[in-house]
């Protein structure tokens, strides 16, 4: 079996009816970059960048993170990064923040609702993408966005970042692309607004079953109410994407559903245009994918959305398994 998945290793992501569908890898520092490509990856589709303020005394210095972004985008060689900027807070505590504790950390003070407050270490963050992506091909994609008013302030203060490199003279990509997560739910209402304001959107299945469901990711008291296969999450990411393409713009999906072998022929019916995981999944994936073909994928993603509950999408699932076999 390795033996062919090593054969897929340095081709594209690809079904078997010659449908493209990009396999990408999540990373957490620079010095995972060189053997995420040499598992296969196309692309970084989700840089987590919270490592790089975690475990630490104070912030990041401008020229620590932009160091680590080059040396990422050196292995990349061509290929695209999406860094995301730091989702930090609740969860996640950073002690220097000194952020108190809270009662609903998921549901409170983190990502880009603590920018404003701590809006120098933002502003260094964006000066340190916006400085290494004259260097390769950086994204930028901000977390936990729930409001358009967030997406403008965002915008409002990159375009300020850009501004001042521009008078210090220090070259940048002035096309670089601002994506948001897709995660809080109420994003999904207001898709088509978004896409007159940024140019791409990343599904984090993680935190998008959390809130859709009102299911903790983390309490070991509530995981059988987080399914991924509940008919009504499927339909929400299926909506999504076709919201999204209908605007032509760009959708990947960078949550761990993606590694999952057996939810693939589902997210491949979607018509996602990237998948980002854990590198060590990107072989099988490629395999995977390789066996399977679009319309069929398509035809049992909509039964699946069909199905009344979890389990029936399960047996589905089974089934389409041993069709393929
Ligand atoms: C997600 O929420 O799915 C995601 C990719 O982000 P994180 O797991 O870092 O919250
Ligand atoms: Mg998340």
């Amino acid at each position: 079996i390795r033996e062919q998945q090593q054969a897929y290793l340095d081709r594209p992501g690809c079904s078997a009816d010659g449908i493209r569908l990009e396999i990408a890898a999540n990373i957490a520092h620079s010095v995972e970059a060189a053997p995420a490509f040499a598992n296969g990856a196309e692309a970084v589709g989700l840089f987590r960048t919270e490592m790089l303020y975690m475990d630490r005394s104070h912030a990041p210095s401008e020229e620590e993170l932009y160091n680590i972004y080059c040396q990422a985008l050196e292995h990349a060689d061509g290929r695209t990064i999406i860094v995301r900027t730091m989702d930090i807070g609740g969860d996640k505590p950073v002690e220097y923040l000194k952020i108190p504790a809270e009662n609903n950390p998921f549901l409170g003070y983190r990502a880009v609702r603590i920018y404003q407050e701590f809006l120098s270490l933002f502003h260094t963050q964006l000066r340190s993408i916006l400085r290494a992506s004259a260097h390769g091909a950086l994204k930028i994609m901000v977390p936990m966005i729930s409001s358009m008013e967030e997406i403008l302030w965002v915008k409002d203060q990159l375009a300020e970042v850009k501004q001042k490199l521009r008078s210090e003279q220090v070259p940048f990509n002035e096309k670089i692309q601002l994506g948001i997560m897709l995660e809080v739910p109420s994003v999904m209402f207001i898709i088509d607004q978004c896409c007159e304001e940024i140019d791409f959107f990343s599904i984090g299945s993680n935190d998008l079953t959390q809130y859709l469901l009102a299911v903790d990711r983390d309490n070991a008291k509530v995981t059988k109410h987080y399914n991924s296969l509940n008919p009504a999450f499927l339909r929400a990411l299926d909506y999504a994407v076709q919201m999204v393409h209908r605007q032509g713009k760009w959708i990947g999906l960078c949550g761990e559903l993606g590694a999952k072998g057996s939810v693939l022929p589902l997210l491949v019916g979607m018509g996602l245009d990237e998948l980002s995981m854990s590198a060590p999944s990107i072989p099988a994936t490629k395999a995977r994918l390789a066996q399977l073909d679009t319309k069929a994928c398509r035809q049992l993603l909509n039964k699946a959305m069909n199905c009344r509950t979890s389990l029936e999408v399960e047996h589905l699932l089974a089934q389409f398994r041993m069709t393929q076999q």
